[in-house]
């Protein structure tokens, strides 16, 4: 299989890193075979290892001249099974299993859990889900701190693998102090992107925003959408979040697998309305954990992600534990580039954002404008200057495949926009005119061969990198 790398994908990638690529030589591969993002899994790693992790990534990248930025992915409160007998347990076609108090196991037949008191807020008919939905119970009795269950669908069981209870409201908040203490380190750390897993609440998001916030950080916050009561108020923690992510792993425990498709879809239909970036996850190429070509259903998988709407796609077990982390990563960038000129064939003007007002309308009204001009000239590709990367982001939203080269002078948000489809980050001078600003591009696009005579950029921009309104375009014909 080729391994060449012809130019970004629009789609933006995201690969978890673990012990199958955290050298340099495999890390410095896999970003230079297309990934924008790479995830920090804080459920597998200690504060010591992600710091090696993050001055790792920050290295191959300064070495590659790029932007590569950084997510934080926190464990949340995530339920696992505690410390078992011989370190597993078989359960048996309608076998009783007894899940009692406590972490650590006496007898071959129970279970415990990281939550101690999991016994407790748990009755009768409650479903109990163990080692990713693969082993399911259902509670008959809860009787002086045990939980008598039922085997309904049989399997083996070890240590520390996940619990799912379906059903229950479990009095847990998706921050953990061990959250806390990683979200600390990410924001003195300058992390760009935090997840927040298992989220219920807006008030949740808005809890981590503060905390880091707290710290002097402007880490963008990503909810991860995989309970069914996060999607009882998905459109006030959408908008709450600065991204979202389909966790389709936990998600299609926690929901019923069958409405995982439609799940999806509706989940990207409300960021894309609220003008949130929304990343896709889980298994995407999974089988390429273990074999050189994807399955006919993950191609169309990662395909169909694009075309819903999705911003980035992410990789998980494909680059942290797989046999073929850059073989993955090809395969999803090439995957994403068969699949762009279909979804940019079907470029459509968006309805404007209800409730936005003053400098953001004006903004908004111009980058709609903007982009409706480049498709029509068919430019090169669009520029914006941005401070916070929010005129590139409105630009992406119309996925019009005019390429938006986002210009910022902030370190911060030249690394933010890696996760913006459709927008490529260039690391500008400080606060320039606009004019200033179309030489430097210009200059930019003459040194890389992006730009020839004849070539028409569209340029939209403030005063400066301004946070007022984006009120300025420009057409310009490179001579
Ligand atoms: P995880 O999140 O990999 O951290 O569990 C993604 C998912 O649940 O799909
Ligand atoms: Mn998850």
């Amino acid at each position: 299989m080729s391994l060449a790398y012809s130019r970004p994908s629009q789609t933006k990638i995201i690969a978890t890193i673990g012990p199958s690529c955290d050298q340099p030589v495999i890390l410095r591969q896999l970003i230079s075979s297309g990934v924008d993002v790479v995830r920090i899994n804080s459920a597998h790693s200690s504060v010591e290892d992600c710091a090696r992790k993050l001055t790792l990534i920050r290295a191959v990248a300064e070495e590659l001249a790029q932007p590569v930025a950084v997510l934080l992915d926190l464990a949340g409160p995530k339920l696992r099974l505690g410390r078992l007998v011989g370190d597993q347990v078989y359960c048996r076609p309608e076998g009783v299993i007894r899940l009692i108090r406590g972490d650590t196991a006496t007898q071959p037949d129970e279970l415990v859990s990281t939550y101690p008191s999991l016994v407790d807020e748990i009755g009768p008919g409650d479903r109990i889900l163990l080692a990713d939905g693969t082993v399911e119970l259902r509670v008959e009795e809860v009787k002086h701190g045990v939980a008598f269950c039922r085997v309904i669908q049989p399997g083996v069981v070890r240590s520390r693998q996940g619990i799912n209870v379906i059903g229950v409201r479990v009095r847990v908040r998706a921050l953990t102090p061990q959250d806390r203490e990683f979200a600390i380190w990410a924001a003195e750390n300058a992390v760009d992107f935090v997840g927040l897993s298992f989220v219920r609440l807006p008030e949740e998001v808005n809890e981590l925003k503060a905390l880091l916030q707290s710290r002097g950080s402007h880490a963008q916050v990503v909810a991860k959408i995989e309970k069914v009561e996060a999607l009882e108020r998905l459109d006030e923690i959408v908008q709450a979040a600065d991204v979202v992510m389909v966790a389709r792993g936990d998600l299609g425990i926690e929901a019923d697998i069958a409405e995982l498709g439609v799940l999806q879809k509706r989940i990207i239909r409300v960021c894309r309305q609220l003008g949130r970036p929304v990343i896709v996850a889980t298994q995407m190429l999974d089988s390429m954990q273990s074999q050189l070509m994807p399955t006919r259903a993950e191609v169309a998988d990662v395909a169909n992600a694009i075309i819903d709407g999705a911003d980035a796609c992410m990789l998980s077990g494909e680059t942290a534990v797989g046999q073929h982390p850059v073989e993955a990563v090809s395969m999803m960038h090439r995957i994403a580039l068969a699949t762009e000129p279909f979804l940019t064939a079907s470029y459509a003007e968006l309805p404007a954002r209800e409730g936005t007002a003053g400098a953001e309308e004006i903004t908004e009204a111009a980058a709609e404008a903007a982009v409706r001009l480049a498709v029509r000239l068919r430019a090169k590709c669009l520029v914006a200057g941005t401070a916070r990367g929010h005129t590139a982001l409105k630009l992406s939203r119309y996925r019009s495949g005019v390429p938006i080269v986002g210009v910022t002078d902030n370190p911060a948000t030249w690394r933010r926009m890696c996760l913006y489809w459709g927008v490529i980050p260039l690391l500008g001078p400080k606060s320039p005119q606009p004019e200033g600003l179309l030489s430097y591009v210009l200059d930019w696009g003459k040194r890389r061969s992006i730009l020839a005579p004849g070539d028409i950029i569209v340029l939209l921009a403030g005063h400066g990198f301004s946070r007022g309104a984006q009120n300025m375009i420009m057409i310009h014909q490179v001579d």
